[in-house]
C-alpha cells in the first residue's frame, strides 16, 4: 500500500514537556524530539499552563521530529494526538486567544467546591453517569471557575462565544486554524460533564456545574479522520486521525486489546488501566470507570486506578535524604541484602490514592531495628512502589471478576529488574516489558494508523509487539502472605496521621 515513505507522527502532549514521535510502518520509533514548558504555581496548590506555549512547544517538536528524519509533511500519513488529560482551556471562539491560562489536572483550587457537591449528595448520581469520584482533578469544576471568576465569560459563554476544551481540542484547533472543536470520547469521559454510558454531554451534569452546552466540543471516536492540518506547520495538509488521553493511548499502545489485559505505568506515580470489554463495570473499591476507546461503533471501557507517589519515594531517597545519588542505584542496593530485614515503607508522601484515598496518611518507615541499613530502606521503598500496584491490581481484579494473567508495563522505573520480579511475584502474575516503552505516543500513532489504512488492524499491530523482558511469578504463597500482612500491617499505621 505504498507505505515504505510513509510514517506516522504521535504528539504527546504532557504536563511538563510536549514531545513528537515520528514511527514507521513497524511501528519503531524513527525520530524524537521534546521541549519542557513553563509550570505557573500562581497560588498554593494552582498548577496553570500557558495554552499558547503548550501549542507553541507542540507545534516546534512536530516540525523538529520530522525534520531530524529527514522527512516532510508529505512523508506523514497521519498525525495521532495523545495528551495530559482533564486539563482545562477556555478561548475565544473568533479569535482564537485563551481567556486564562490552562487549569492543570493537579491544580486543586476546587477542592472546596467538590466538597459542597458531596456534602449535597451528588457523589452518587455523579459516579453513575461518568464513573469517577467528585474531585477537583476533573475538568467540570475547573470551567465553572473560570465562569465564575474571570469578568465577562459567563455572559460571553452564554451568547456562544467561548469554546472549552482539554488539550486535545486545544491542538486540533489550533493545527485547523479554528475550524473545527472536537474532542474524543477518553478525553470527554475525564470532563466530569460526559455520560459514559450514552456517549452524550449530560445535561444534568451542565447543570449541576453550570456550564453551557454550546461551549463544548463535538465528541469523536479515538481513530478516525477528523480533519487536515492547515498548512501553517506543514506545507501539506495531513490528517489529524486518532485522538486518547495518555493512559488510555498507553493502554491501547501496550495493545490490551483483549477483555481483561491490564498495564500499569512506573513513574512519578503508577497508573494501572485495565481493559474491560464493551460494558463499564462499576467500581466496588474506589477506583475510576472510564473510557478505554472508541474505534468504529465500538465502546471499550476501562477500570483506572492511580497510586501517587511510586518513582517519586526513589526521587526522595535521591534528592530528599540523599542516600543515593541515581535511581539506578536503588537496584544495586536493594540487592545487597536478602530481604527487607522487616523494614517496610509506605510512601504516603501526599496522602494515599487508590484504593484507599486518605489524603490524610503520610509517609511512614516502621520495622527499624539496629541491624537497619540504607539498603534496606532502599529495598522497602522499591518493594512499597509494588505492593500498591497489587493493592489496585487486586481491587481491579475483584471488580472484574477475574485474575489477571499478565500485567504490561511501561513508565521509568521499569528499567529495575529487581523492582519488576518483586511485582511479579507478590502479584503471581507474569510481568511483561515490551520493548518499545514510549506506548503512550505509540498507541497514539496506532489509533492514527489504523483510521487511514496505514496499518491494516489489530492483527497487524500485534506483529509488532515486541517483549523485552517477562518476569514470571516464582515465590511460594506463604512467603506472599506474610509480605502481605506486613505490608497491610504498615498501611494502617501511616492512615488518618494528619489532624483534619
Ligand atoms: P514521569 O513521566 O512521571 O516523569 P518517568 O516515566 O520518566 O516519570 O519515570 C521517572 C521515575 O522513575 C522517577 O520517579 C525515578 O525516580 C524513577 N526511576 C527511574 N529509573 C529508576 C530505576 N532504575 N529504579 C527505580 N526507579 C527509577
Amino acid at each position: 500500500m505504498g507505505n515504505t515513505n510513509k510514517y506516522i507522527l504521535a504528539l504527546d502532549q504532557g504536563t511538563t514537556s510536549s514531545r513528537a514521535i515520528v514511527f514507521d510502518h513497524h511501528g519503531q520509533i524513527v525520530t524524537s524530539a521534546q521541549k519542557p514548558f513553563e509550570q505557573l504555581f500562581p497560588k498554593p496548590g494552582w498548577v496553570e499552563h500557558d495554552p499558547n506555549e503548550i501549542w507553541s512547544t507542540q507545534a516546534g517538536v512536530a516540525a523538529e521530529a520530522v525534520a531530524k528524519a529527514g522527512l516532510n509533511g508529505q512523508n506523514i500519513a497521519a498525525i495521532g494526538i495523545t495528551n495530559q488529560r482533564e486539563t482545562t482551556i477556555v478561548w475565544d471562539r473568533i479569535t482564537g486567544q485563551p481567556v486564562y491560562n490552562a487549569i492543570v489536572w493537579q491544580d486543586r483550587r476546587t477542592s472546596k467546591f467538590c466538597d459542597d457537591l458531596n456534602e449535597k449528595g451528588y457523589a452518587e448520581a455523579i459516579r453513575k453517569k461518568t464513573g469517577l469520584v467528585i474531585d477537583a482533578y476533573f475538568s467540570a469544576t475547573k470551567i465553572n471557575w473560570i465562569l465564575e471568576n474571570i469578568p465577562g465569560t459567563r455572559q460571553r459563554a452564554e451568547k456562544g462565544e467561548l469554546c472549552f476544551g482539554t488539550v486535545d481540542s486545544w491542538l486540533t484547533w489550533k493545527f485547523t486554524q479554528g475550524k473545527i472543536h472536537i474532542t474524543d470520547v477518553t478525553n470527554a469521559s475525564r470532563t466530569m460533564l460526559f455520560n459514559i454510558h450514552t456517549l452524550q454531554w449530560d445535561p444534568e451534569l451542565l447543570k449541576i456545574f453550570d456550564i453551557p452546552l454550546g461551549m463544548l466540543p463535538e465528541v469523536k471516536s479515538c481513530s478516525e479522520i477528523y480533519c487536515e492540518t492547515a498548512t501553517t506547520l506543514f506545507a501539506t495538509k495531513i490528517p489529524i486521525a486518532g485522538i486518547a488521553g495518555d493512559q488510555q493511548a498507553a493502554l491501547f499502545g501496550q495493545l490490551c486489546t483483549n477483555e481483561g489485559m491490564a498495564k500499569n505505568t512506573y513513574g512519578t506515580g503508577c497508573f494501572m488501566v485495565m481493559n474491560t470489554g464493551s460494558k463499564p463495570v462499576e467500581s466496588k473499591n474506589n477506583l475510576l470507570t472510564t473510557i478505554g476507546w472508541k474505534i468504529g461503533n465500538n465502546t471499550t471501557y476501562a477500570l483506572e486506578g492511580s497510586v501517587f507517589v511510586a518513582g517519586a519515594a526513589i526521587q526522595w531517597l535521591r534528592d530528599g535524604i540523599n542516600m543515593i545519588s541515581h535511581s539506578s542505584e536503588s537496584e544495586t542496593l536493594a540487592n545487597q541484602v536478602t530481604d527487607n530485614g522487616g523494614v517496610y515503607f509506605v510512601p504516603a508522601l501526599t496522602g494515599l490514592g487508590a484504593p484507599y484515598w486518605d489524603q490524610y496518611a503520610r509517609g511512614t518507615i516502621v520495622g527499624i531495628t539496629r541491624g537497619t541499613t540504607s539498603a534496606h530502606i532502599t529495598r522497602a521503598a522499591l518493594e512499597s512502589i509494588a505492593f500498591q500496584s497489587y493493592d489496585v491490581l487486586k481491587s481491579m481484579e475483584s471488580d472484574a471478576g477475574k485474575p489477571t494473567l499478565e500485567l504490561r508495563v511501561d513508565g521509568g522505573a521499569v528499567a529495575n529488574n529487581f523492582l519488576m520480579q518483586f511485582q511479579a511475584d507478590i502479584c503471581g502474575s507474569k510481568v511483561v516489558r515490551p520493548q518499545i516503552l514510549e506506548t503512550t505516543a505509540l498507541g497514539a500513532a496506532y489509533l492514527a494508523g489504523l483510521a487511514v489504512g496505514f496499518w491494516d488492524g489489530l492483527d497487524d499491530l500485534k506483529n509488532h509487539w515486541a517483549v523485552d523482558k517477562t518476569f514470571s511469578p516464582g515465590m511460594e504463597k506463604s512467603v506472599i502472605a506474610d509480605y502481605l500482612k506486613q505490608w497491610h500491617k504498615a498501611v494502617d499505621r501511616s492512615r488518618n496521621w494528619i489532624e483534619k
